[in-house]
């Protein structure tokens, strides 16, 4: 039983609390009626719910129940690979509000057409098997038209392990304290939902350079046991080359940590988020909207850096998440791609209301 959805119907369902009695996977939730309009707000309490019965009533006659297609649901890919960033597409025309449960946590959908979209990210470690994913629906009047609780099974990468040796002064940034205080600096920007696309297509790449190091890899410092995963993707280049927006958005964070060394975060929306860090220099600000191709920063060595280089990761839903496909060297999650019916997920526990 999936107990992440929160306020059924209202679309916010950003939390991961409670609610058990507005479970929409609950099955004797029975759907709410309509709310009373304003004159019959005077009534007194032992009224209300006669009242609230009859506005329903005098609704359905006033407005037969939309005859709505079936939603289709779409999981793109699945099975998912761990590091793998996961499209979930609602196709449900005349919909109002979707929703989606995952490891815990719900999250409102994006309503684009009559698509609802989702993205969410697999971390490079995450545990592997089956998981459950949670859907729900609702209709413009707040009755729910689909639950359905589906399992993904997330499949195992053999990341490469490499020992890095890191010596001078920078060897006191492996610190894990540094590390959590770099993370916990970042997370509010870019753990958020915009609720828009601000980017259109394929990322392109941020920096000119060879790809130097993957996302994924597992890493121990100075012969020490595996640390952490390499979060992204860096690419080898020269102190002050251009370093470019990937996709369109809106800074959502530049500054500095001492890990990272000086950064800078882009929101492409839909909880979608791309980094750039190491840099000698960062030329946007908080809140500027960036298009594709702008310039933002340039390529420098600071924080824990060996030399020049970009590091760039793409984060999910506050998930690092590989980069790769964002720029088409592997399946690259179009959210507006064409679908063919006959891939919808088939439904055992589809309820219609
Ligand atoms: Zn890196």
């Amino acid at each position: 039983m999936l107990r992440a959805f929160v306020g059924a119907g209202a679309g916010v369902l950003l939390t991961a609390c409670g609610g058990d009695d507005l479970d929409p996977f609950a099955t004797d939730r029975t759907p709410t009626p309509p709310p009373a309009r304003g004159g019959e707000q005077a009534q007194s309490q032992q009224q209300e719910s006669q009242v609230q019965q009859a506005a329903a009533q005098t609704a359905d006659q006033a407005a037969p129940p939309l005859e709505l297609p079936d939603p289709l649901v779409y999981v793109i890919p699945s099975p998912a690979s761990q590091g793998e960033t996961v499209l979930l597409v609602i196709e449900a025309p005349g919909a109002a509000t979707a929703a989606m449960s995952w490891q815990g946590q719900a999250f409102s959908l994006l309503r684009k057409d009559d698509r609802f979209l989702g993205f969410f990210g697999i971390d490079a470690n995450a545990p592997v098997g089956p998981q459950s994913l949670g859907v729900a629906v609702w209709g413009p009047r707040g009755e729910q038209l689909l639950w359905q609780e589906t399992v993904i099974e997330i499949t195992a990468v053999e990341w490469t392990v490499d020992n890095i040796q890191i010596d001078g002064p920078n060897a006191a940034l492996l610190e894990p304290t540094i590390r959590r205080e770099d993370e916990s600096t970042r997370l509010p920007y870019q753990s958020k939902l915009t609720p828009q696309l601000h980017w259109l297509g394929v990322f392109d790449p941020p920096a000119g350079g060879q790809i130097t190091a993957l996302y994924g890899e597992q890493r121990s410092f100075n012969g020490g046991p595996i640390a952490e995963y390499h979060t992204g993707i860096d690419f080898g280049g020269e102190t002050g080359s251009s370093v470019v927006a990937a996709n369109s958005g809106i800074v959502s964070w530049a500054g500095r940590t001492r890990r990272r060394g000086n950064g800078i975060i882009l929101d492409h929306g839909a909880g979608v988020f791309s980094g750039y860090y190491h840099l000698s220099e960062v030329l946007q600000n908080a809140g500027t909207v960036v298009e594709q191709g702008d310039l933002i920063a340039r390529m420098g060595a600071t924080g824990l850096a060996t030399g020049p280089h970009l590091h760039w990761e793409v984060v999910v839903r506050g998930v690092t998440v590989n980069p790769l496909p964002w720029l088409r060297l592997l399946e690259f999650p179009d959210p507006l791609q064409e679908l063919n019916p006959a891939n919808a997920l088939t439904s055992t526990n589809l309820a219609k209301s």
